[in-house]
């Protein structure tokens, strides 16, 4: 215990000898920049023109030209009647193209032109004579972090923010956000809840998929009470090398107690606080991490208000120490939004952008069952980049399905070639889904179908998928089995032959089946139990694993049979659906249907 101490004082001291030595090396080189700039500066003083001057000369309608640099707020403008450019700086270069925009639409004929940032260009000469230099204590560095010795404040010890998001920001989440007000609260004064004697909880998990605004939600209680929010994601506390994931969370929680009232929000918790099992390598690790953060959170003083905010997309996996009373014991689980939770959403992102007056965004919340409202952000801003690069002048309705599409799909790639037997092979893959889907009970109807590649796939089938729902029986699992593997089925009966263009499909139906049978007890030899976990497949012995695999395997074989089936009862009208997205690359849900006329 003592040696350890030693060792750490040592290795702490030589740290400090490390620290004075580049701090040296890097003051001599801001330094040489500083009288760089200074030289520069004097020579260019009659070329400089203040902010205010420049907006009233543009106000007098006397500046013919602008130019900028990405990433800059040093401009240079040109007078009309000038010869010479002059240097100016302003405030924010997102507000000053606006208002330049705004001036040229009143009909001031300014130039603006934005220049990619150029940083050879900009960095002078001396310092790229000392770049070799800069370059070997940037290595210096990397690795004395690696190795965990720069330890005396040089590791990153996480994010330090003021948060400007406020719960206005969140859209959906009544309940969610009601149930976090009193957090707020307790951050704003928390003498008065300590006097009473009120005990508010230290850790919260919020459970959820990513992208449905848990950080946000963080962000928004930090912004809400007005303290510092510091975010560090569970990810990064793994570390090749020992013990550094410890260290970081203890430095995390020093500056969290230091800046105290503040927010501490750890994201992917699951890659620290995952149950700990065996003391084997990584894991052991990954223990010594775990313990860290449990110390820490059982070791806050009553009147520290510290409050640790943590996500998590796979609560299963959490150790159950981090759940005990006094560590994370309150859980609120942040669900995918419903339509309304997604017009609302939408009409928060929607804020600042023009829309054709026939686009309701209650249609669009209609079309996305299932999405978060990061993706739903997403879709918004990509419309608004289509709409601009298809040269619109507000953002129209096909400017959003292309991209819903573009998010759930993937880019459509226009450029790729594809052989005709390529082709092929997609529209019968394509076709496959789509036939099988049309004789299920419990599918979605069918929206489009093409064969023009997008993203990873080939074609894609989309469906129109408008309600939401929470349960799902197993007549609809066993169904959307039979719908996935229809795109092999049709390939290996219409072609005889398999490609791998079925990979995704697979993956997902072997990922349905097998939860299924361990997590929703739907198979009829094991019955309802669970065997998400390790330690509950111990319970039951070696045997089960067996069982297990025979079952999924017996419901991916019935799923292929019967799409099978399907097809080659309807072998015709997959011949010409297929023959049909061959001539038009992409079929619509009407003309599918007239297929079956
Ligand atoms: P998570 O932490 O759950 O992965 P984030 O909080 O990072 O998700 O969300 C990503 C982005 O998605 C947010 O910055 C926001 O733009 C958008 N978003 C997600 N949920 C909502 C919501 N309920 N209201 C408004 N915007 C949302
Ligand atoms: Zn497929």
């Amino acid at each position: 215990m003592d040696n350890t101490k030693n060792n750490k004082k040592n290795s702490n001291k030589r740290n400090l000898y490390i620290s004075i030595g580049i701090t040296a090396i890097l003051l001599v080189i801001i330094g040489v920049l500083l009288l760089n700039m200074i030289n520069n500066n004097n020579k260019d003083e009659e070329k400089n023109i203040s902010y205010t001057e420049l907006i009233k000369q543009i106000n007098e309608q006397a500046v013919e030209k602008i130019e900028m640099t990405v990433g800059s707020t040093s401009i240079k403008v040109k007078l009309k009647g000038e010869e010479e450019e002059k240097n100016a700086i302003v405030p924010s270069t997102q507000a000053f193209i606006e208002l330049v925009q705004q001036k040229v639409q009143e009909g001031n004929e300014i130039e603006l032109i934005q220049n990619q940032q150029n940083i050879f260009l900009k960095i002078p000469s001396t310092l790229l004579s000392l770049l070799p230099t800069l370059l070997m204590l940037a290595l210096f560095v990397l690795i004395f972090k690696m190795q965990g010795l720069g330890d005396k404040g040089k590791v990153y010890d996480g994010e330090e923010n003021k948060s400007d998001v406020k719960f206005s920001d969140i859209a959906g989440l009544d309940e969610e956000k009601k149930e976090l007000v009193e957090i707020v609260d307790f951050l704003k004064e928390p003498k008065r809840f300590q006097d009473m004697g009120a005990k508010i909880p230290r850790g919260i998990l919020l459970y959820g998929k990513p992208g449905t605004g848990k950080t946000l939600i963080a962000k928004a209680i930090a912004g809400e009470a007005g303290v510092p929010f510091i975010s560090m994601s569970g990810s990064e506390f793994i570390e090749m090398f020992a013990g550094l994931g410890a260290s970081r969370v203890r430095k995390l929680f020093e500056k969290a107690r230091r800046i105290s009232p503040c927010i501490v929000f750890i994201d992917e918790i699951d890659a620290i606080g995952s149950r700990r099992t065996s003391n084997s390598g990584a894991e052991s690790e990954n223990n010594q991490t775990l313990n860290q953060l449990l110390v820490e959170m059982d070791g806050f003083e009553k009147n520290e208000t510290v409050i640790v905010l943590a996500a998590t997309n796979r609560p299963e996996m959490l150790d159950k120490a981090l759940l005990r009373p006094g560590r994370f014991d309150r859980q609120i689980t942040i669900n995918t939004p419903d339509v309304k939770g997604r017009e609302e959403i939408l009409k928060i992102h929607s804020k600042d952008k023009k829309f054709a007056s026939n686009v309701t965004l209650k249609s669009i919340a209609e079309d996305t069952a299932g999405f978060t409202g990061a993706e739903l952000a997403n879709i918004l801003n990509e419309s608004a980049i289509i709409a601009t690069v298809n040269k619109h002048k507000e953002i129209k309705q096909e400017d959003i399905e292309e991209a819903i599409k573009k998010v759930t799909v993937g880019l459509q790639k226009i450029s790729r070639v594809v052989s005709d037997k390529e082709k092929k092979l997609t529209a019968f893959h394509e076709a496959g889904h789509a036939i099988v889907g049309r004789f299920l009970n419990t599918g979605d109807p069918l929206k489009e179908i093409s064969i023009i590649p997008r993203g990873m796939a080939g074609g894609y089938t989309m469906y129109k998928s408008n309600e939401d729902k929470f349960y799902r029986s197993k007549t609809e699992l066993e169904e959307r089995l039979v719908g996935l593997l229809g795109g092999r089925a049709a390939e290996k009966l219409a072609l005889d032959d398999i490609s791998t263009g079925a990979r995704n499909d697979i993956q997902v139906a072997t990922q349905i089946a097998k939860d299924m049978v361990t997590v929703y007890g739907m198979s009829e030899k094991l019955g309802p139990i669970s065997l998400e976990d390790k330690e509950n497949l111990e319970v039951f012995g070696q045997d089960i694993e067996d069982v297990i695999g025979i079952e999924v395997k017996t419901l991916i074989d019935e799923a292929y049979k019967k799409a099978t089936n399907i097809l080659t009862k309807n072998v015709d009208k997959l011949e010409t659906l297929a023959i049909l997205l061959l001539q038009k690359e992409t079929v619509t849900a009407e003309e599918f249907e007239k297929i079956f006329e």
